[in-house]
Protein backbone atom coordinates (compact mmCIF):
# COMPACT_ATOMS: atom_id res chain seq x y z
CA UNK A 1 0.00 0.00 0.00
CA UNK A 2 1.10 3.48 -0.27
CA UNK A 3 -0.40 6.99 -0.17
CA UNK A 4 -0.80 9.38 -2.88
CA UNK A 5 0.56 12.36 -0.65
CA UNK A 6 -0.45 14.72 -3.60
CA UNK A 7 -4.07 13.84 -3.35
CA UNK A 8 -4.18 11.79 0.02
CA UNK A 9 -5.81 9.20 -1.36
CA UNK A 10 -4.30 5.38 -0.34
CA UNK A 11 -3.19 2.86 -3.24
CA UNK A 12 -2.71 -0.26 -4.05
CA UNK A 13 -4.99 -1.68 -1.08
CA UNK A 14 -4.66 -5.04 -1.31
CA UNK A 15 -0.72 -4.50 -1.44
CA UNK A 16 1.79 -4.93 1.60
CA UNK A 17 -1.22 -4.32 4.28
CA UNK A 18 0.53 -5.47 7.48
CA UNK A 19 3.68 -4.20 6.48
CA UNK A 20 5.03 -1.66 8.78
CA UNK A 21 3.95 1.67 7.98
CA UNK A 22 4.95 4.16 10.51
CA UNK A 23 6.65 3.21 13.98
CA UNK A 24 6.43 6.62 16.11
CA UNK A 25 7.67 6.95 19.29
CA UNK A 26 4.61 5.77 20.51
CA UNK A 27 3.53 2.99 19.08
CA UNK A 28 3.37 1.23 15.17
CA UNK A 29 0.73 1.12 12.70
CA UNK A 30 0.55 -1.17 10.07
CA UNK A 31 -0.44 0.01 6.27
CA UNK A 32 -3.76 -0.94 7.01
CA UNK A 33 -3.80 0.41 10.57
CA UNK A 34 -2.50 3.68 9.05
CA UNK A 35 -5.44 3.77 6.61
CA UNK A 36 -8.00 3.27 8.81
CA UNK A 37 -6.84 6.02 11.10
CA UNK A 38 -6.63 8.73 8.65
CA UNK A 39 -10.02 7.52 7.37
CA UNK A 40 -11.62 8.05 10.89
CA UNK A 41 -9.67 11.51 11.43
CA UNK A 42 -10.89 12.56 7.71
CA UNK A 43 -14.29 11.73 8.85
CA UNK A 44 -13.73 14.04 12.39
CA UNK A 45 -12.79 16.64 10.16
CA UNK A 46 -15.23 16.89 7.55
CA UNK A 47 -17.88 16.88 10.29
CA UNK A 48 -16.84 19.70 11.44
CA UNK A 49 -17.69 21.85 8.71
CA UNK A 50 -15.19 23.90 8.47
CA UNK A 51 -14.86 27.09 5.77
CA UNK A 52 -12.83 25.11 2.65
CA UNK A 53 -8.65 25.52 3.38
CA UNK A 54 -9.22 26.35 6.63
CA UNK A 55 -5.30 26.04 8.54
CA UNK A 56 -5.07 23.35 10.87
CA UNK A 57 -2.37 23.54 13.34
CA UNK A 58 -0.69 19.96 13.82
CA UNK A 59 1.06 19.94 17.30
CA UNK A 60 2.86 17.49 19.28
CA UNK A 61 6.37 15.72 19.13
CA UNK A 62 6.72 12.41 16.75
CA UNK A 63 3.73 10.76 17.87
CA UNK A 64 1.61 8.41 15.05
CA UNK A 65 -1.27 11.48 15.42
CA UNK A 66 1.02 13.58 14.02
CA UNK A 67 1.12 11.61 11.11
CA UNK A 68 -2.58 10.60 11.15
CA UNK A 69 -3.54 14.11 11.26
CA UNK A 70 -1.15 15.55 8.60
CA UNK A 71 -2.32 13.12 5.89
CA UNK A 72 -6.32 13.84 7.19
CA UNK A 73 -5.53 17.57 6.48
CA UNK A 74 -4.44 16.73 2.83
CA UNK A 75 -7.26 14.30 2.12
CA UNK A 76 -9.22 16.98 3.26
CA UNK A 77 -7.80 20.00 1.36
CA UNK A 78 -7.12 21.50 4.61
CA UNK A 79 -3.87 23.55 4.97
CA UNK A 80 -1.68 22.00 7.89
CA UNK A 81 0.74 23.99 10.15
CA UNK A 82 3.16 21.15 11.82
CA UNK A 83 4.24 22.62 15.05
CA UNK A 84 6.56 20.84 17.50
CA UNK A 85 6.38 20.92 21.50
CA UNK A 86 10.13 21.88 20.75
CA UNK A 87 8.39 25.09 20.00
CA UNK A 88 7.90 27.70 22.84
CA UNK A 89 4.40 28.01 23.79
CA UNK A 90 4.64 31.82 23.11
CA UNK A 91 5.42 31.24 19.52
CA UNK A 92 2.93 28.56 18.72
CA UNK A 93 1.07 31.12 20.34
CA UNK A 94 1.93 33.47 17.77
CA UNK A 95 1.66 31.72 15.11
CA UNK A 96 -1.88 30.58 16.01
CA UNK A 97 -2.53 34.26 16.24
CA UNK A 98 -1.24 35.24 12.82
CA UNK A 99 -3.03 32.29 10.96
CA UNK A 100 -6.19 32.71 12.74
CA UNK A 101 -6.29 29.07 12.61
CA UNK A 102 -9.41 27.70 14.91
CA UNK A 103 -8.50 23.84 14.94
CA UNK A 104 -5.69 22.28 16.57
CA UNK A 105 -4.58 18.73 16.14
CA UNK A 106 -3.40 17.95 19.71
CA UNK A 107 -0.76 15.13 19.56
CA UNK A 108 0.89 15.56 22.61
CA UNK A 109 -1.16 12.91 25.02
CA UNK A 110 -1.42 16.01 27.02
CA UNK A 111 -4.03 18.38 27.97
CA UNK A 112 -3.50 21.49 25.48
CA UNK A 113 -1.98 24.68 26.72
CA UNK A 114 -2.94 26.25 23.96
CA UNK A 115 -6.29 28.47 23.79
CA UNK A 116 -7.97 27.50 20.72
CA UNK A 117 -12.12 27.22 19.88
CA UNK A 118 -11.67 23.86 18.54
CA UNK A 119 -9.24 20.98 19.69
CA UNK A 120 -9.42 17.59 18.11
CA UNK A 121 -7.38 14.54 20.29
CA UNK A 122 -7.89 10.70 20.15
CA UNK A 123 -10.46 10.77 17.96
CA UNK A 124 -13.09 13.29 20.32
CA UNK A 125 -13.68 16.69 19.79
CA UNK A 126 -13.36 18.99 22.26
CA UNK A 127 -15.45 22.60 21.85
CA UNK A 128 -13.86 24.87 24.11
CA UNK A 129 -15.91 28.06 22.67
CA UNK A 130 -17.16 29.45 19.27
CA UNK A 131 -14.94 29.26 16.46
CA UNK A 132 -14.66 32.93 14.43
CA UNK A 133 -14.07 31.98 11.25
CA UNK A 134 -12.09 34.56 9.20
CA UNK A 135 -11.23 33.70 5.45
CA UNK A 136 -7.09 33.87 6.40
CA UNK A 137 -5.61 31.67 4.29
CA UNK A 138 -8.21 32.12 1.00
CA UNK A 139 -8.96 28.80 -0.55
CA UNK A 140 -7.15 27.98 -3.85
CA UNK A 141 -9.02 25.60 -5.35
CA UNK A 142 -7.11 25.06 -8.38
CA UNK A 143 -4.09 24.47 -5.93
CA UNK A 144 -4.44 24.10 -2.86
CA UNK A 145 -1.99 24.53 0.06
CA UNK A 146 -0.57 21.36 1.45
CA UNK A 147 1.08 22.95 4.36
CA UNK A 148 2.39 26.34 6.08
CA UNK A 149 5.82 25.93 7.75
CA UNK A 150 7.44 28.50 9.85
CA UNK A 151 10.70 29.52 10.01
CA UNK A 152 12.84 32.59 11.99
CA UNK A 153 12.03 35.91 10.35
CA UNK A 154 14.05 38.98 10.58
CA UNK A 155 11.95 41.05 12.05
CA UNK A 156 11.02 39.28 15.13
CA UNK A 157 8.12 37.40 13.96
CA UNK A 158 8.22 34.22 12.28
CA UNK A 159 7.58 33.53 9.19
CA UNK A 160 5.02 30.43 7.27
CA UNK A 161 6.05 29.63 4.03
CA UNK A 162 3.06 27.65 2.25
CA UNK A 163 3.86 24.74 -0.17
CA UNK A 164 0.90 23.81 -2.29
CA UNK A 165 -0.15 20.65 -3.84
CA UNK A 166 1.99 21.08 -7.07
CA UNK A 167 4.60 22.08 -5.16
CA UNK A 168 4.63 18.94 -3.59
CA UNK A 169 3.97 17.03 -6.60
CA UNK A 170 6.74 18.14 -8.50
CA UNK A 171 9.54 17.83 -5.01
CA UNK A 172 7.53 13.74 -5.08
CA UNK A 173 8.10 13.13 -9.11
CA UNK A 174 11.71 14.13 -8.54
CA UNK A 175 12.41 11.89 -5.06
CA UNK A 176 10.44 8.72 -6.94
CA UNK A 177 12.71 9.25 -10.55
CA UNK A 178 16.15 10.57 -9.04
CA UNK A 179 17.03 9.29 -5.89
CA UNK A 180 16.87 5.85 -6.04
CA UNK A 181 14.56 5.02 -3.58
CA UNK A 182 11.81 2.43 -3.53
CA UNK A 183 8.83 0.75 -1.32
CA UNK A 184 11.64 -1.51 0.76
CA UNK A 185 13.25 1.39 1.97
CA UNK A 186 12.57 2.43 6.09
CA UNK A 187 13.22 6.06 6.09
CA UNK A 188 14.96 7.21 9.51
CA UNK A 189 14.01 10.66 10.55
CA UNK A 190 15.56 13.28 12.80
CA UNK A 191 14.04 16.41 12.40
CA UNK A 192 11.27 17.67 14.36
CA UNK A 193 8.39 17.87 11.58
CA UNK A 194 8.09 21.76 12.03
CA UNK A 195 11.36 22.07 9.99
CA UNK A 196 10.91 21.38 6.83
CA UNK A 197 13.95 18.67 6.68
CA UNK A 198 11.74 16.24 8.22
CA UNK A 199 9.34 15.99 4.65
CA UNK A 200 11.97 14.58 2.80
CA UNK A 201 11.10 11.12 5.10
CA UNK A 202 7.71 11.78 5.94
CA UNK A 203 6.32 12.61 2.09
CA UNK A 204 8.83 9.96 0.61
CA UNK A 205 8.66 7.15 2.86
CA UNK A 206 4.52 7.09 2.36
CA UNK A 207 4.48 7.94 -1.15
CA UNK A 208 6.55 5.41 -2.20
CA UNK A 209 4.82 2.63 0.28
CA UNK A 210 7.68 3.02 2.36
CA UNK A 211 7.96 2.77 6.20
CA UNK A 212 8.91 6.11 8.53
CA UNK A 213 10.45 5.80 11.64
CA UNK A 214 10.20 8.83 13.62
CA UNK A 215 12.61 8.97 16.34
CA UNK A 216 11.74 11.66 19.55
CA UNK A 217 14.39 14.15 21.05
CA UNK A 218 15.08 11.61 23.91
CA UNK A 219 16.30 8.94 21.23
CA UNK A 220 18.46 10.96 18.55
CA UNK A 221 20.25 12.14 21.75
CA UNK A 222 20.68 8.60 22.85
CA UNK A 223 23.02 7.13 20.51
CA UNK A 224 22.91 3.51 21.63
CA UNK A 225 19.18 3.95 21.54
CA UNK A 226 19.18 5.14 18.21
CA UNK A 227 21.75 2.60 16.54
CA UNK A 228 19.92 -0.06 17.94
CA UNK A 229 16.12 1.34 17.02
CA UNK A 230 17.82 1.62 13.67
CA UNK A 231 19.28 -1.94 13.06
CA UNK A 232 16.13 -2.97 15.06
CA UNK A 233 13.69 -1.79 12.37
CA UNK A 234 16.01 -1.87 9.68
CA UNK A 235 16.59 1.62 8.55
CA UNK A 236 18.03 1.76 5.38
CA UNK A 237 17.87 5.99 4.25
CA UNK A 238 19.23 8.33 7.16
CA UNK A 239 18.04 11.73 6.82
CA UNK A 240 19.68 14.35 8.91
CA UNK A 241 21.76 18.01 8.82
CA UNK A 242 25.13 16.88 8.46
CA UNK A 243 26.04 18.50 12.27
CA UNK A 244 23.66 15.45 13.42
CA UNK A 245 25.57 12.73 11.58
CA UNK A 246 29.37 14.45 12.73
CA UNK A 247 27.98 14.29 16.53
CA UNK A 248 27.69 10.81 15.45
CA UNK A 249 30.74 9.95 13.92
CA UNK A 250 32.10 10.04 17.35
CA UNK A 251 30.45 6.79 18.48
CA UNK A 252 32.84 3.89 17.69
CA UNK A 253 29.52 1.58 16.99
CA UNK A 254 28.13 4.29 14.51
CA UNK A 255 29.61 1.66 11.42
CA UNK A 256 27.53 -0.24 8.63
CA UNK A 257 28.43 -3.75 10.68
CA UNK A 258 26.09 -2.66 13.26
CA UNK A 259 23.36 -1.22 11.06
CA UNK A 260 23.56 -3.76 7.05
CA UNK A 261 20.28 -1.87 5.90
CA UNK A 262 21.70 1.47 5.67
CA UNK A 263 22.32 2.30 1.89
CA UNK A 264 21.63 5.96 1.69
CA UNK A 265 22.87 9.36 4.06
CA UNK A 266 20.78 12.40 2.47
CA UNK A 267 21.73 15.43 4.04
CA UNK A 268 20.14 19.08 3.44
CA UNK A 269 19.73 22.35 5.70
CA UNK A 270 23.38 23.21 5.93
CA UNK A 271 27.06 22.56 4.22
CA UNK A 272 28.49 19.54 4.41
CA UNK A 273 32.09 19.76 5.46
CA UNK A 274 34.04 17.55 3.45
CA UNK A 275 35.79 15.97 6.50
CA UNK A 276 32.21 14.65 7.83
CA UNK A 277 31.46 12.92 4.07
CA UNK A 278 34.64 11.53 4.06
CA UNK A 279 34.84 9.68 7.27
CA UNK A 280 31.11 8.74 6.57
CA UNK A 281 32.54 7.05 3.23
CA UNK A 282 35.05 5.10 5.53
CA UNK A 283 32.85 4.06 7.85
CA UNK A 284 30.07 2.72 5.42
CA UNK A 285 31.63 1.77 2.40
CA UNK A 286 28.82 0.52 0.12
CA UNK A 287 26.72 3.45 1.80
CA UNK A 288 25.99 6.83 -0.91
CA UNK A 289 26.17 10.46 0.33
CA UNK A 290 24.07 12.59 -0.78
CA UNK A 291 24.29 16.21 -0.20
CA UNK A 292 21.31 18.36 -1.34
CA UNK A 293 20.32 22.44 -1.08
CA UNK A 294 17.67 24.27 -0.90
CA UNK A 295 15.45 26.90 1.36
CA UNK A 296 12.14 25.48 2.58
CA UNK A 297 10.74 28.29 0.00
CA UNK A 298 11.51 25.54 -2.62
CA UNK A 299 9.82 22.46 -0.88
CA UNK A 300 12.67 20.87 0.59
CA UNK A 301 15.48 20.91 -1.79
CA UNK A 302 16.44 21.48 -5.43
CA UNK A 303 19.40 20.09 -6.45
CA UNK A 304 21.38 16.66 -5.36
CA UNK A 305 24.76 15.17 -5.84
CA UNK A 306 26.21 11.73 -5.02
CA UNK A 307 28.96 12.20 -2.79
CA UNK A 308 31.56 10.07 -4.09
CA UNK A 309 35.36 9.64 -3.34
CA UNK A 310 36.19 10.97 -7.00
CA UNK A 311 33.32 13.98 -6.21
CA UNK A 312 36.19 14.66 -2.96
CA UNK A 313 39.06 14.41 -4.83
CA UNK A 314 37.90 15.86 -7.87
CA UNK A 315 36.52 19.23 -5.98
CA UNK A 316 38.28 21.88 -3.33
CA UNK A 317 34.62 23.00 -2.09
CA UNK A 318 32.12 20.69 -1.44
CA UNK A 319 29.48 20.77 -4.31
CA UNK A 320 25.79 21.09 -3.53
CA UNK A 321 24.31 19.29 -6.95
CA UNK A 322 22.35 19.50 -9.93
CA UNK A 323 19.08 21.50 -10.01
CA UNK A 324 16.30 18.90 -10.22
CA UNK A 325 15.04 18.54 -13.82
CA UNK A 326 11.53 20.54 -13.21
CA UNK A 327 13.53 23.60 -11.74
CA UNK A 328 16.10 25.71 -12.69
CA UNK A 329 18.77 27.53 -11.18
CA UNK A 330 21.09 30.14 -11.84
CA UNK A 331 23.23 32.92 -9.99
CA UNK A 332 22.81 36.58 -10.48
CA UNK A 333 25.03 37.86 -12.14
CA UNK A 334 26.59 34.67 -12.88
CA UNK A 335 28.96 33.83 -10.19
CA UNK A 336 32.49 32.28 -10.16
CA UNK A 337 34.12 31.13 -6.74
CA UNK A 338 36.05 33.99 -6.43
CA UNK A 339 32.50 36.51 -6.98
CA UNK A 340 29.90 34.42 -6.75
CA UNK A 341 26.30 35.69 -7.28
CA UNK A 342 22.73 35.23 -5.74
CA UNK A 343 21.08 32.02 -6.24
CA UNK A 344 17.94 32.09 -7.76
CA UNK A 345 15.49 29.15 -8.02
CA UNK A 346 12.83 28.78 -10.37
CA UNK A 347 10.09 25.84 -10.76
CA UNK A 348 6.73 24.78 -10.04
CA UNK A 349 8.26 23.53 -6.37
CA UNK A 350 8.98 27.31 -5.24
CA UNK A 351 6.33 28.39 -2.33
CA UNK A 352 3.35 30.85 -3.51
CA UNK A 353 5.11 32.87 -0.76
CA UNK A 354 4.98 33.45 2.68
CA UNK A 355 1.71 33.63 4.45
CA UNK A 356 0.17 37.27 5.00
CA UNK A 357 3.71 38.92 4.03
CA UNK A 358 2.83 40.90 0.66
CA UNK A 359 6.16 43.54 1.13
CA UNK A 360 8.67 40.90 2.19
CA UNK A 361 6.91 38.33 -0.86
CA UNK A 362 7.19 41.26 -3.17
CA UNK A 363 11.19 41.38 -2.36
CA UNK A 364 11.63 37.79 -2.15
CA UNK A 365 9.31 36.27 -5.14
CA UNK A 366 9.53 37.29 -8.45
CA UNK A 367 8.30 35.29 -12.11
CA UNK A 368 10.47 34.51 -14.53
CA UNK A 369 8.57 33.05 -18.06
CA UNK A 370 5.54 32.54 -16.25
CA UNK A 371 7.55 30.20 -13.68
CA UNK A 372 7.31 30.86 -9.64
CA UNK A 373 11.00 32.13 -8.73
CA UNK A 374 12.49 32.94 -5.11
CA UNK A 375 15.81 34.91 -4.59
CA UNK A 376 17.35 32.95 -1.90
CA UNK A 377 19.65 34.84 -0.05
CA UNK A 378 22.60 32.48 -0.91
CA UNK A 379 25.73 33.51 -3.40
CA UNK A 380 27.19 30.70 -5.26
CA UNK A 381 28.34 29.68 -8.34
CA UNK A 382 28.19 26.92 -11.11
CA UNK A 383 31.34 24.91 -12.55
CA UNK A 384 30.82 21.86 -14.95
CA UNK A 385 26.96 22.34 -14.17
CA UNK A 386 26.93 21.41 -10.32
CA UNK A 387 25.87 24.49 -7.76
CA UNK A 388 28.71 25.58 -5.23
CA UNK A 389 27.16 27.47 -2.18
CA UNK A 390 29.25 30.09 -1.04
CA UNK A 391 27.65 31.86 1.88
CA UNK A 392 24.60 34.48 2.66
CA UNK A 393 24.12 37.76 1.62
CA UNK A 394 22.12 38.92 4.84
CA UNK A 395 21.99 38.16 8.72
CA UNK A 396 20.54 34.29 8.14
CA UNK A 397 22.85 31.53 9.66
CA UNK A 398 22.70 27.64 10.27
CA UNK A 399 23.41 26.72 13.71
CA UNK A 400 23.80 23.26 13.81
CA UNK A 401 21.38 23.20 10.93
CA UNK A 402 18.76 25.29 12.39
CA UNK A 403 17.82 28.20 10.39
CA UNK A 404 17.92 31.65 12.25
CA UNK A 405 17.48 35.31 11.49
CA UNK A 406 20.17 36.71 14.08
CA UNK A 407 17.29 39.67 13.76
CA UNK A 408 14.59 37.49 15.13
CA UNK A 409 17.12 37.31 18.05
CA UNK A 410 18.09 40.62 18.64
CA UNK A 411 14.38 41.98 17.73
CA UNK A 412 13.59 39.75 21.11
CA UNK A 413 16.49 41.39 23.23
CA UNK A 414 15.34 44.89 22.15
CA UNK A 415 11.76 43.72 23.67
CA UNK A 416 13.12 43.47 26.71
CA UNK A 417 12.91 46.55 29.38
CA UNK A 418 16.30 48.31 30.42
CA UNK A 419 18.00 47.29 27.23
CA UNK A 420 18.96 50.27 25.50
CA UNK A 421 20.10 48.26 22.03
CA UNK A 422 21.23 44.96 21.68
CA UNK A 423 22.59 43.09 18.51
CA UNK A 424 22.51 39.04 18.04
CA UNK A 425 26.44 38.15 16.41
CA UNK A 426 27.49 34.52 15.56
CA UNK A 427 30.64 33.26 16.97
CA UNK A 428 32.22 31.13 13.80
CA UNK A 429 35.10 28.66 13.63
CA UNK A 430 36.06 29.28 9.95
CA UNK A 431 32.64 29.09 7.85
CA UNK A 432 30.62 27.32 10.98
CA UNK A 433 28.61 28.94 13.50
CA UNK A 434 29.11 27.20 16.60
CA UNK A 435 27.59 30.13 19.33
CA UNK A 436 25.53 33.16 18.67
CA UNK A 437 26.76 35.88 20.90
CA UNK A 438 23.65 38.34 22.57
CA UNK A 439 25.41 41.64 23.04
CA UNK A 440 23.40 43.73 25.27
CA UNK A 441 23.89 47.66 26.00
CA UNK A 442 21.65 48.17 29.52
CA UNK A 443 19.89 51.76 30.13
CA UNK A 444 21.58 53.96 32.71
CA UNK A 445 21.18 52.30 36.06
CA UNK A 446 20.38 49.11 35.32
CA UNK A 447 22.10 46.27 37.32
CA UNK A 448 23.27 44.13 34.46
CA UNK A 449 23.03 40.52 36.75
CA UNK A 450 19.42 41.74 36.76
CA UNK A 451 19.13 42.73 33.41
CA UNK A 452 20.96 39.43 31.82
CA UNK A 453 18.28 37.03 33.58
CA UNK A 454 15.78 39.06 32.26
CA UNK A 455 16.66 38.97 28.88
CA UNK A 456 17.76 35.00 29.07
CA UNK A 457 14.20 34.57 30.24
CA UNK A 458 12.12 36.62 27.72
CA UNK A 459 14.23 34.65 24.98
CA UNK A 460 13.87 30.98 26.51
CA UNK A 461 9.50 32.20 26.20
CA UNK A 462 9.60 33.97 23.21
CA UNK A 463 12.24 31.45 21.01
CA UNK A 464 13.12 27.69 20.38
CA UNK A 465 15.99 26.79 22.70
CA UNK A 466 18.62 26.64 19.76
CA UNK A 467 18.08 30.22 19.02
CA UNK A 468 18.69 31.53 22.65
CA UNK A 469 22.17 33.14 22.44
CA UNK A 470 25.10 30.75 24.17
CA UNK A 471 25.90 34.16 26.11
CA UNK A 472 24.63 37.87 26.90
CA UNK A 473 27.25 39.88 26.66
CA UNK A 474 27.67 43.76 28.22
CA UNK A 475 28.93 46.55 25.99
CA UNK A 476 29.50 50.43 26.79
CA UNK A 477 28.92 50.96 23.30
CA UNK A 478 28.27 49.38 19.97
CA UNK A 479 31.89 49.89 17.70
CA UNK A 480 31.10 51.02 14.41
CA UNK A 481 33.14 50.26 11.09
CA UNK A 482 33.56 52.66 8.43
CA UNK A 483 30.63 52.08 6.76
CA UNK A 484 28.84 53.41 10.15
CA UNK A 485 27.53 50.37 10.75
CA UNK A 486 27.92 48.37 13.73
CA UNK A 487 31.08 46.44 13.43
CA UNK A 488 30.19 43.15 14.09
CA UNK A 489 33.80 41.60 13.82
CA UNK A 490 34.94 44.55 16.55
CA UNK A 491 32.37 43.08 18.85
CA UNK A 492 33.03 39.41 18.54
CA UNK A 493 36.97 40.11 18.63
CA UNK A 494 36.77 41.98 21.79
CA UNK A 495 34.00 39.22 23.24
CA UNK A 496 37.04 36.48 22.61
CA UNK A 497 39.98 39.01 24.21
CA UNK A 498 37.59 39.36 27.29
P1 LIG B 1 16.10 25.73 5.40
O1 LIG B 1 15.02 26.52 4.80
O2 LIG B 1 16.03 25.61 6.88
O3 LIG B 1 16.28 24.39 4.74
O4 LIG B 1 17.45 26.53 5.13
C1 LIG B 1 17.83 26.81 3.82
C2 LIG B 1 19.20 27.41 3.81
O5 LIG B 1 20.15 26.49 4.36
C3 LIG B 1 19.69 27.67 2.40
O6 LIG B 1 19.18 28.86 1.88
C4 LIG B 1 21.19 27.66 2.62
O7 LIG B 1 21.61 28.89 3.18
C5 LIG B 1 21.38 26.57 3.66
N1 LIG B 1 21.61 25.25 3.02
C6 LIG B 1 20.70 24.33 2.73
N2 LIG B 1 21.27 23.24 2.19
C7 LIG B 1 22.59 23.48 2.12
C8 LIG B 1 23.73 22.74 1.65
N3 LIG B 1 23.63 21.50 1.16
N4 LIG B 1 24.95 23.34 1.72
C9 LIG B 1 25.07 24.59 2.22
N5 LIG B 1 24.04 25.32 2.70
C10 LIG B 1 22.82 24.78 2.65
Amino acid sequence: MRVDIVTGRFEDLDHAQEKLALVASDRDLSWSQLKQEVERLSEILSALTLPKGHPIIVYGHKRASMVVGMLACIANDHPYIPVDTVVPTERAKRILAMTKAQVVLNCTGEELVLDVPLVVAEGLVERRHVPDFIDSIPFRAEDPIRYIIFTSGSTGEPKGVQITRDAADSFLRWMASDFGFGPGDVFINQAPFSFDLSVYELFTALHLGGTLLLNDAATCKDSQRFISRIAHYGGSVWVSTPTFAYLYLTEPTFVAGTMPSLHSFLFCGEALPKMTAQRLLDRFPTSRVLNTYGPTEATVATTLIDVTRDVLAQYPDMPVGVPKPEGNVRTTPDGTRDEPGEIEIIGPHVSIGYFNAPDLNAQKFFAVDGQRAFRTGDYGYFQDGILFFNGRKDEQVKLNGFRIELGDITAQMLAVPGVADAIAVPLKAGDVVKRIIGFVRAQPGSDPQALRAEVLAHLKQELPEYMVPGDIAFVEAFPVNTSHKTDRKALIEGYLKR
